[in-house]
Protein backbone atom coordinates (compact mmCIF):
# COMPACT_ATOMS: atom_id res chain seq x y z
CA UNK A 1 0.00 0.00 0.00
CA UNK A 2 2.79 2.71 0.83
CA UNK A 3 4.40 1.76 -2.58
CA UNK A 4 0.90 2.17 -4.39
CA UNK A 5 0.48 5.20 -2.54
CA UNK A 6 3.62 6.61 -3.29
CA UNK A 7 3.45 5.90 -7.32
CA UNK A 8 -0.43 7.13 -7.58
CA UNK A 9 -2.30 8.87 -4.28
CA UNK A 10 -2.10 12.62 -4.36
CA UNK A 11 -2.76 14.19 -1.19
CA UNK A 12 -4.31 17.17 0.15
CA UNK A 13 -2.01 19.45 1.77
CA UNK A 14 1.27 17.67 2.30
CA UNK A 15 4.76 18.28 1.00
CA UNK A 16 4.93 16.04 -1.77
CA UNK A 17 8.16 14.71 -1.53
CA UNK A 18 8.66 14.27 1.86
CA UNK A 19 5.33 12.85 2.21
CA UNK A 20 6.67 9.77 0.31
CA UNK A 21 9.37 10.12 1.84
CA UNK A 22 7.88 9.54 5.21
CA UNK A 23 5.08 6.78 3.73
CA UNK A 24 1.63 6.96 4.36
CA UNK A 25 -0.16 5.68 7.69
CA UNK A 26 -3.31 3.36 6.58
CA UNK A 27 -6.11 3.40 8.68
CA UNK A 28 -7.82 0.37 8.72
CA UNK A 29 -10.98 0.61 11.13
CA UNK A 30 -12.10 2.50 14.02
CA UNK A 31 -14.74 2.59 16.59
CA UNK A 32 -15.92 5.27 19.28
CA UNK A 33 -13.02 7.27 19.24
CA UNK A 34 -10.18 5.16 18.44
CA UNK A 35 -8.34 4.38 14.89
CA UNK A 36 -6.82 1.19 14.06
CA UNK A 37 -3.87 1.67 11.48
CA UNK A 38 -2.60 -1.69 9.41
CA UNK A 39 -0.08 -2.25 12.14
CA UNK A 40 -2.21 -2.91 14.50
CA UNK A 41 -1.44 0.41 16.37
CA UNK A 42 -4.46 1.41 18.42
CA UNK A 43 -4.43 5.11 18.83
CA UNK A 44 -7.03 8.29 20.36
CA UNK A 45 -8.37 10.22 18.12
CA UNK A 46 -7.89 13.42 19.45
CA UNK A 47 -8.89 15.70 16.29
CA UNK A 48 -11.79 13.44 15.00
CA UNK A 49 -10.36 12.95 11.29
CA UNK A 50 -10.14 16.03 10.17
CA UNK A 51 -12.49 18.10 13.14
CA UNK A 52 -15.39 16.79 11.57
CA UNK A 53 -16.15 13.02 12.68
CA UNK A 54 -18.23 14.37 15.99
CA UNK A 55 -20.35 11.38 16.59
CA UNK A 56 -17.39 9.13 16.87
CA UNK A 57 -17.10 5.74 14.51
CA UNK A 58 -19.17 2.97 14.44
CA UNK A 59 -22.02 4.51 15.36
CA UNK A 60 -25.01 1.93 14.22
CA UNK A 61 -27.74 4.06 14.15
CA UNK A 62 -25.92 6.26 11.47
CA UNK A 63 -24.65 3.16 9.90
CA UNK A 64 -28.36 1.60 9.58
CA UNK A 65 -29.62 4.89 8.28
CA UNK A 66 -26.98 5.14 5.95
CA UNK A 67 -28.00 1.66 4.21
CA UNK A 68 -31.59 2.04 4.51
CA UNK A 69 -31.41 5.23 2.31
CA UNK A 70 -28.65 3.32 -0.05
CA UNK A 71 -31.79 0.51 -0.76
CA UNK A 72 -34.67 2.49 -0.54
CA UNK A 73 -33.46 5.80 -2.54
CA UNK A 74 -29.97 6.53 -2.70
CA UNK A 75 -29.81 9.42 -5.28
CA UNK A 76 -32.48 11.87 -6.00
CA UNK A 77 -31.40 15.10 -7.69
CA UNK A 78 -33.17 18.82 -6.29
CA UNK A 79 -33.34 20.08 -9.74
CA UNK A 80 -36.74 20.03 -11.76
CA UNK A 81 -38.72 20.58 -8.70
CA UNK A 82 -37.72 17.18 -7.14
CA UNK A 83 -36.44 16.19 -3.84
CA UNK A 84 -36.10 13.44 -1.74
CA UNK A 85 -37.96 12.72 2.07
CA UNK A 86 -34.44 13.05 4.26
CA UNK A 87 -33.23 15.85 2.59
CA UNK A 88 -36.40 18.32 3.13
CA UNK A 89 -37.01 16.64 6.60
CA UNK A 90 -33.57 17.56 7.79
CA UNK A 91 -33.70 21.27 6.32
CA UNK A 92 -36.82 21.56 8.41
CA UNK A 93 -35.14 20.17 11.18
CA UNK A 94 -31.81 22.14 11.05
CA UNK A 95 -33.72 25.05 10.30
CA UNK A 96 -36.00 24.89 13.44
CA UNK A 97 -32.52 25.07 16.00
CA UNK A 98 -30.46 26.92 13.54
CA UNK A 99 -30.12 30.83 15.15
CA UNK A 100 -33.22 33.53 14.56
CA UNK A 101 -34.57 33.26 11.07
CA UNK A 102 -31.59 31.24 9.32
CA UNK A 103 -34.95 29.05 7.68
CA UNK A 104 -33.89 28.22 4.46
CA UNK A 105 -31.24 25.78 3.83
CA UNK A 106 -29.48 24.82 0.94
CA UNK A 107 -27.12 21.75 0.72
CA UNK A 108 -23.58 21.45 -0.69
CA UNK A 109 -21.00 18.71 -0.79
CA UNK A 110 -18.82 20.40 2.11
CA UNK A 111 -17.80 23.19 3.61
CA UNK A 112 -15.96 25.07 0.68
CA UNK A 113 -18.81 24.60 -1.95
CA UNK A 114 -21.02 26.15 0.98
CA UNK A 115 -18.18 29.06 0.81
CA UNK A 116 -18.60 29.83 -2.69
CA UNK A 117 -22.35 29.41 -2.90
CA UNK A 118 -22.55 31.97 0.13
CA UNK A 119 -20.41 34.53 -2.31
CA UNK A 120 -23.21 33.55 -5.22
CA UNK A 121 -26.51 34.14 -3.20
CA UNK A 122 -24.50 37.43 -1.58
CA UNK A 123 -24.27 38.68 -5.22
CA UNK A 124 -27.98 37.77 -6.50
CA UNK A 125 -29.17 39.24 -3.26
CA UNK A 126 -27.50 42.81 -4.14
CA UNK A 127 -28.39 42.25 -7.46
CA UNK A 128 -31.92 41.96 -6.64
CA UNK A 129 -31.93 45.16 -5.18
CA UNK A 130 -30.61 46.72 -8.14
CA UNK A 131 -26.94 47.38 -5.94
CA UNK A 132 -24.60 45.38 -8.00
CA UNK A 133 -21.64 47.59 -7.02
CA UNK A 134 -21.88 45.91 -3.57
CA UNK A 135 -19.44 43.31 -4.46
CA UNK A 136 -16.21 43.71 -2.21
CA UNK A 137 -15.62 40.86 0.18
CA UNK A 138 -13.72 41.04 3.74
CA UNK A 139 -12.77 38.12 5.80
CA UNK A 140 -9.68 37.99 9.06
CA UNK A 141 -6.30 37.34 8.83
CA UNK A 142 -5.88 33.93 9.93
CA UNK A 143 -9.24 32.79 9.22
CA UNK A 144 -9.80 30.08 6.58
CA UNK A 145 -12.82 28.99 4.41
CA UNK A 146 -12.28 26.10 2.25
CA UNK A 147 -10.08 25.06 -0.15
CA UNK A 148 -11.95 25.88 -3.67
CA UNK A 149 -10.08 28.93 -5.05
CA UNK A 150 -12.75 31.47 -4.16
CA UNK A 151 -12.64 30.06 -0.99
CA UNK A 152 -8.76 29.79 -1.00
CA UNK A 153 -9.01 33.29 -1.48
CA UNK A 154 -11.10 34.72 1.20
CA UNK A 155 -9.15 32.13 3.45
CA UNK A 156 -6.27 34.41 4.95
CA UNK A 157 -3.42 32.43 5.37
CA UNK A 158 -0.81 33.25 3.10
CA UNK A 159 0.40 29.34 2.52
CA UNK A 160 -3.03 28.91 0.86
CA UNK A 161 -2.51 31.83 -1.55
CA UNK A 162 0.99 30.53 -3.43
CA UNK A 163 1.07 29.94 -7.15
CA UNK A 164 -2.89 30.34 -8.21
CA UNK A 165 -3.58 34.40 -7.91
CA UNK A 166 -5.63 34.89 -4.71
CA UNK A 167 -6.80 36.40 -3.19
CA UNK A 168 -8.62 38.09 -5.73
CA UNK A 169 -8.94 41.80 -5.65
CA UNK A 170 -12.35 41.66 -3.96
CA UNK A 171 -11.28 40.22 -1.45
CA UNK A 172 -9.83 41.99 1.61
CA UNK A 173 -8.82 40.88 5.63
CA UNK A 174 -8.68 42.63 8.73
CA UNK A 175 -6.18 41.46 11.50
CA UNK A 176 -7.33 38.62 13.62
CA UNK A 177 -8.50 38.65 17.25
CA UNK A 178 -5.51 36.31 17.78
CA UNK A 179 -4.70 37.16 21.78
CA UNK A 180 -1.55 35.54 22.54
CA UNK A 181 0.17 37.65 20.25
CA UNK A 182 -1.91 40.65 19.70
CA UNK A 183 -0.47 44.44 19.33
CA UNK A 184 -3.56 45.68 20.92
CA UNK A 185 -2.77 43.60 24.25
CA UNK A 186 -4.77 40.74 25.91
CA UNK A 187 -7.83 42.29 27.12
CA UNK A 188 -10.89 41.86 25.95
CA UNK A 189 -11.95 45.56 25.69
CA UNK A 190 -8.41 46.43 24.01
CA UNK A 191 -8.95 43.55 21.05
CA UNK A 192 -12.78 43.94 20.30
CA UNK A 193 -11.86 47.97 19.88
CA UNK A 194 -9.14 46.85 17.58
CA UNK A 195 -10.91 44.51 15.70
CA UNK A 196 -14.01 47.42 15.48
CA UNK A 197 -11.83 49.84 14.40
CA UNK A 198 -10.16 47.56 11.69
CA UNK A 199 -13.38 46.61 10.31
CA UNK A 200 -14.61 50.27 10.08
CA UNK A 201 -11.62 51.75 8.99
CA UNK A 202 -11.38 49.23 6.13
CA UNK A 203 -15.13 49.26 5.26
CA UNK A 204 -14.52 53.37 5.24
CA UNK A 205 -11.08 53.02 3.01
CA UNK A 206 -13.27 50.52 -0.19
CA UNK A 207 -16.20 52.51 0.26
CA UNK A 208 -18.99 51.48 2.30
CA UNK A 209 -21.61 51.16 -0.86
CA UNK A 210 -19.07 48.65 -2.27
CA UNK A 211 -18.90 46.20 0.81
CA UNK A 212 -21.03 43.60 0.35
CA UNK A 213 -20.38 41.56 3.28
CA UNK A 214 -17.89 40.37 6.05
CA UNK A 215 -17.07 36.21 6.82
CA UNK A 216 -15.75 35.20 10.43
CA UNK A 217 -15.48 31.72 11.95
CA UNK A 218 -16.47 32.24 15.65
CA UNK A 219 -13.43 30.56 16.51
CA UNK A 220 -10.86 30.08 13.85
CA UNK A 221 -10.06 26.93 13.27
CA UNK A 222 -6.81 26.17 11.27
CA UNK A 223 -5.34 29.61 11.93
CA UNK A 224 -4.68 27.78 15.34
CA UNK A 225 -7.39 27.39 17.53
CA UNK A 226 -8.02 31.23 17.76
CA UNK A 227 -10.85 32.23 20.23
CA UNK A 228 -11.98 35.86 20.27
CA UNK A 229 -12.76 36.94 23.49
CA UNK A 230 -16.63 37.00 24.62
CA UNK A 231 -18.44 39.87 23.02
CA UNK A 232 -16.58 40.03 19.52
CA UNK A 233 -19.01 38.21 17.51
CA UNK A 234 -21.65 40.43 19.03
CA UNK A 235 -19.63 43.89 18.42
CA UNK A 236 -18.67 42.68 15.01
CA UNK A 237 -22.40 41.49 13.77
CA UNK A 238 -23.28 44.66 15.58
CA UNK A 239 -21.32 46.59 13.51
CA UNK A 240 -21.85 44.74 9.85
CA UNK A 241 -25.77 45.98 10.89
CA UNK A 242 -24.23 49.43 11.43
CA UNK A 243 -22.67 49.40 7.89
CA UNK A 244 -25.20 47.57 5.48
CA UNK A 245 -22.63 44.92 5.18
CA UNK A 246 -23.95 41.21 5.45
CA UNK A 247 -22.64 39.05 8.56
CA UNK A 248 -21.13 35.58 7.56
CA UNK A 249 -20.45 32.58 10.31
CA UNK A 250 -18.22 30.21 9.05
CA UNK A 251 -19.33 27.41 11.55
CA UNK A 252 -17.82 24.36 9.47
CA UNK A 253 -15.47 23.44 12.57
CA UNK A 254 -17.55 24.99 15.36
CA UNK A 255 -21.78 23.29 13.92
CA UNK A 256 -22.74 20.68 15.79
CA UNK A 257 -21.85 20.42 19.35
CA UNK A 258 -17.93 21.67 18.46
CA UNK A 259 -17.99 24.15 21.35
CA UNK A 260 -21.15 22.78 23.54
CA UNK A 261 -24.18 23.89 21.66
CA UNK A 262 -25.49 22.88 18.04
CA UNK A 263 -23.84 25.88 16.77
CA UNK A 264 -21.42 28.21 18.46
CA UNK A 265 -23.20 31.24 17.25
CA UNK A 266 -26.47 30.41 19.96
CA UNK A 267 -23.72 30.70 22.29
CA UNK A 268 -22.14 33.82 21.28
CA UNK A 269 -26.09 34.96 21.00
CA UNK A 270 -25.68 35.88 17.23
CA UNK A 271 -27.85 35.39 14.25
CA UNK A 272 -25.96 36.32 11.17
CA UNK A 273 -27.44 36.69 7.92
CA UNK A 274 -26.11 33.10 6.26
CA UNK A 275 -24.07 30.81 7.98
CA UNK A 276 -22.45 28.13 6.78
CA UNK A 277 -21.66 24.19 7.87
CA UNK A 278 -20.98 21.02 7.13
CA UNK A 279 -18.04 18.21 8.76
CA UNK A 280 -20.38 17.60 12.34
CA UNK A 281 -23.29 17.78 9.99
CA UNK A 282 -22.92 14.35 8.67
CA UNK A 283 -20.02 13.11 11.15
CA UNK A 284 -17.42 12.45 7.80
CA UNK A 285 -19.31 9.30 7.20
CA UNK A 286 -20.49 10.99 3.73
CA UNK A 287 -19.83 14.46 2.70
CA UNK A 288 -22.31 17.81 3.15
CA UNK A 289 -22.67 20.72 3.48
CA UNK A 290 -25.11 23.59 4.49
CA UNK A 291 -25.62 27.64 3.72
CA UNK A 292 -28.21 28.71 5.83
CA UNK A 293 -30.30 31.92 4.97
CA UNK A 294 -32.22 34.21 6.56
CA UNK A 295 -36.12 35.01 5.51
CA UNK A 296 -34.75 38.62 4.12
CA UNK A 297 -32.38 37.39 2.23
CA UNK A 298 -34.01 34.18 0.87
CA UNK A 299 -37.40 35.96 -0.04
CA UNK A 300 -35.03 38.98 -1.47
CA UNK A 301 -33.22 36.37 -3.41
CA UNK A 302 -36.61 34.56 -4.52
CA UNK A 303 -38.65 37.17 -5.38
CA UNK A 304 -36.54 39.35 -6.65
CA UNK A 305 -33.98 37.78 -9.53
CA UNK A 306 -36.16 35.27 -10.97
CA UNK A 307 -35.07 31.70 -11.46
CA UNK A 308 -32.49 31.86 -14.01
CA UNK A 309 -30.18 33.53 -11.32
CA UNK A 310 -30.23 30.98 -9.14
CA UNK A 311 -29.97 28.16 -11.70
CA UNK A 312 -27.29 26.27 -10.45
CA UNK A 313 -26.13 23.79 -8.22
CA UNK A 314 -24.56 20.35 -7.41
CA UNK A 315 -25.29 17.21 -8.50
CA UNK A 316 -24.94 15.79 -5.43
CA UNK A 317 -26.73 18.53 -3.04
CA UNK A 318 -28.98 17.14 -0.77
CA UNK A 319 -28.30 13.98 -1.29
CA UNK A 320 -30.26 11.90 -0.02
CA UNK A 321 -28.12 9.32 1.64
CA UNK A 322 -25.99 12.30 3.00
CA UNK A 323 -29.38 13.64 4.44
CA UNK A 324 -30.23 10.28 6.13
CA UNK A 325 -26.88 10.03 7.71
CA UNK A 326 -27.52 14.01 8.99
CA UNK A 327 -30.96 13.40 10.45
CA UNK A 328 -28.99 10.71 12.35
CA UNK A 329 -26.39 12.35 13.56
CA UNK A 330 -28.66 15.30 14.18
CA UNK A 331 -30.42 12.54 16.66
CA UNK A 332 -27.47 11.81 18.15
CA UNK A 333 -26.25 15.06 19.14
CA UNK A 334 -29.42 15.69 20.99
CA UNK A 335 -30.26 12.28 22.55
CA UNK A 336 -26.38 12.12 24.13
CA UNK A 337 -23.75 13.55 22.47
CA UNK A 338 -24.25 17.16 22.97
CA UNK A 339 -24.22 16.72 26.71
CA UNK A 340 -21.11 14.24 27.16
CA UNK A 341 -19.06 16.60 24.68
CA UNK A 342 -19.85 19.56 27.06
CA UNK A 343 -18.71 17.09 30.16
CA UNK A 344 -15.85 15.75 27.94
CA UNK A 345 -14.87 18.96 26.98
CA UNK A 346 -14.64 20.59 30.06
CA UNK A 347 -12.26 17.89 31.34
CA UNK A 348 -10.27 18.31 28.21
CA UNK A 349 -10.09 21.97 29.08
CA UNK A 350 -8.57 21.31 32.41
CA UNK A 351 -6.50 18.15 31.30
CA UNK A 352 -4.60 21.16 28.88
CA UNK A 353 -5.00 23.82 31.20
CA UNK A 354 -2.86 21.66 33.41
CA UNK A 355 -0.08 21.11 30.65
CA UNK A 356 0.71 25.10 31.23
CA UNK A 357 3.39 24.82 33.46
CA UNK A 358 5.58 22.96 31.02
CA UNK A 359 8.44 24.53 29.72
CA UNK A 360 6.93 24.21 26.24
CA UNK A 361 3.33 25.58 26.52
CA UNK A 362 2.96 29.24 25.94
CA UNK A 363 -0.66 29.16 25.62
CA UNK A 364 -4.10 26.96 26.23
CA UNK A 365 -7.19 28.25 24.72
CA UNK A 366 -10.06 26.58 23.29
CA UNK A 367 -13.96 26.17 24.26
CA UNK A 368 -16.07 22.93 24.26
CA UNK A 369 -13.94 19.88 22.16
CA UNK A 370 -11.72 22.32 20.19
CA UNK A 371 -8.66 23.36 21.69
CA UNK A 372 -4.96 24.12 21.25
CA UNK A 373 -2.07 24.22 22.85
CA UNK A 374 1.01 26.92 21.26
CA UNK A 375 4.36 25.80 21.71
CA UNK A 376 7.25 28.12 22.52
CA UNK A 377 10.75 28.14 22.63
CA UNK A 378 10.98 30.80 25.04
CA UNK A 379 7.49 31.52 27.40
CA UNK A 380 8.89 34.65 28.39
CA UNK A 381 9.57 36.59 25.19
CA UNK A 382 6.76 34.01 23.34
CA UNK A 383 9.04 33.05 21.07
CA UNK A 384 7.37 30.78 18.79
CA UNK A 385 8.90 27.40 17.26
CA UNK A 386 10.85 27.68 13.94
CA UNK A 387 8.19 28.30 11.29
CA UNK A 388 8.67 25.08 9.32
CA UNK A 389 7.54 21.68 8.80
CA UNK A 390 10.13 19.87 10.55
CA UNK A 391 9.64 20.07 14.40
CA UNK A 392 5.76 20.26 13.61
CA UNK A 393 5.98 16.77 11.95
CA UNK A 394 8.18 15.36 14.60
CA UNK A 395 5.56 16.01 17.39
CA UNK A 396 2.73 14.59 15.35
CA UNK A 397 4.81 11.47 14.79
CA UNK A 398 6.08 11.02 18.48
CA UNK A 399 2.38 11.53 19.58
CA UNK A 400 1.21 8.50 16.86
CA UNK A 401 4.20 6.99 18.10
CA UNK A 402 2.39 7.13 22.09
CA UNK A 403 -1.08 6.15 20.53
CA UNK A 404 -2.83 10.20 20.12
CA UNK A 405 -3.70 11.35 16.67
CA UNK A 406 -3.22 15.28 17.08
CA UNK A 407 -2.84 18.41 14.73
CA UNK A 408 0.40 19.85 14.61
CA UNK A 409 0.26 23.05 12.81
CA UNK A 410 3.66 24.06 11.32
CA UNK A 411 3.55 27.02 13.61
CA UNK A 412 3.84 24.48 16.71
CA UNK A 413 0.66 25.07 17.37
CA UNK A 414 -0.95 21.42 18.68
CA UNK A 415 -4.86 20.95 17.68
CA UNK A 416 -7.38 19.17 19.74
CA UNK A 417 -11.11 18.14 18.40
CA UNK A 418 -11.93 15.07 19.53
CA UNK A 419 -15.43 13.15 19.29
CA UNK A 420 -17.83 14.27 21.01
CA UNK A 421 -18.52 10.29 22.18
CA UNK A 422 -15.36 10.39 24.56
CA UNK A 423 -14.82 8.82 27.45
CA UNK A 424 -13.31 10.09 30.38
CA UNK A 425 -10.61 7.44 30.11
CA UNK A 426 -9.84 8.61 26.32
CA UNK A 427 -9.99 12.48 27.31
CA UNK A 428 -7.53 11.55 30.12
CA UNK A 429 -5.21 9.75 27.62
CA UNK A 430 -4.93 12.46 25.24
CA UNK A 431 -3.95 14.66 28.07
CA UNK A 432 -1.29 11.76 29.32
CA UNK A 433 0.25 11.38 26.03
CA UNK A 434 0.30 15.13 25.39
CA UNK A 435 2.49 15.26 28.40
CA UNK A 436 4.56 12.21 27.26
CA UNK A 437 4.82 13.22 23.80
CA UNK A 438 6.36 17.25 25.41
CA UNK A 439 8.72 15.59 27.71
CA UNK A 440 10.22 13.59 24.59
CA UNK A 441 9.98 16.66 22.27
CA UNK A 442 12.17 18.50 25.51
CA UNK A 443 14.81 15.79 25.06
N1 LIG B 1 -14.63 26.69 6.38
C1 LIG B 1 -13.98 26.35 7.50
C2 LIG B 1 -14.09 27.22 8.71
C3 LIG B 1 -13.22 25.17 7.54
O1 LIG B 1 -12.56 24.84 8.65
C4 LIG B 1 -13.18 24.34 6.39
C5 LIG B 1 -12.41 23.03 6.37
N2 LIG B 1 -11.46 22.83 7.32
C6 LIG B 1 -13.86 24.74 5.25
C7 LIG B 1 -14.59 25.91 5.27
C8 LIG B 1 -13.84 23.91 4.01
O2 LIG B 1 -14.57 22.76 4.19
P1 LIG B 1 -14.31 21.46 3.27
O3 LIG B 1 -12.94 20.99 3.58
O4 LIG B 1 -15.40 20.53 3.71
O5 LIG B 1 -14.48 21.88 1.86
Amino acid sequence: LIELDRAHLVHPVASYRSHEKAGVRVLTSAKGATVTDATGRQLVDGFAGLWCVNAGYGQESIIEAATRQLQELPYATGYFGLGSEPAIRLAAELAERAPGDLNHVYFTLGGSDAVDSTIRFIRYYYNAQGRPQKDQFISVEQGYHGSSVVGAGLTALPAFHAGFGVPYDWQHKIPSHYAYRNPAGETSEAIIAASVAALRAKVEALGQERVAAFYVEPIQGSGGVLVPPKGWMKAMRALCAELDILFIADEVITGFGRTGPLFACLDDDVVPDFMTVAKGLTSGYVPMGAVFMSDRIYDTIADGAGAAAVGHGYTYSAHPVSAAVGLACLKLYEDSLLENGRKAGARLMAGLESLKSHPLVGDVRGRGMLAAIELVVDKERKTPLPASAEPSRKIFDRAWENGLVIRAFYNGVLGYAPPLCCTDAEIDAIIERTARTLDQTLE
